[in-house]
């Protein structure tokens, strides 16, 4: 994955414009106030919040990934590995419950990647 593409900076909590600056203030996903964002990038100075209420939609995203997930994981487990659908599902649950700060994580960047436009030789 190029260190220059929009998915690289999605993955690796990058932002979106300059893919350098940190797009959450935590690195991992799983650690205390894993919900911090910069209010701008550290590194270029883009504006992770244009306005009050953006990442209210970034919610479908994260149902996105959830569903994503859940299907992959259904043709996985279910109809290659054939594990029993009951196993299946009590295994999910745990699992997407887990999985909900990446998740978060990856739908706000996610969402702030679909209205800017990268320019990773952006210095700043
Ligand atoms: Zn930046």
């Amino acid at each position: 994955m190029s260190a220059n593409s929009r998915l690289y900076s999605i993955v690796v909590n990058k932002c979106p414009r300059c893919h350098q600056g940190d797009f959450f203030i935590k690195k991992s996903a799983f650690s205390k106030d894993f919900d911090k964002m910069h209010e701008h990038c550290p590194h270029c100075g883009e504006n992770f919040m244009p306005e009050p209420g953006f990442y209210w939609a970034s919610m479908f995203v994260s149902y996105g990934f959830y569903t994503l997930y859940s299907l992959l994981t259904f043709f996985i487990f279910v109809q290659w590995l054939q594990v029993d659908l009951d196993y299946y599902l009590i295994g999910l649950i745990p699992t997407l419950i887990l999985l909900t700060p990446y998740f978060f994580r990856m739908a706000r960047r996610t969402w702030l990647t679909l209205f800017i436009a990268p320019r990773p030789q952006m210095k700043a």
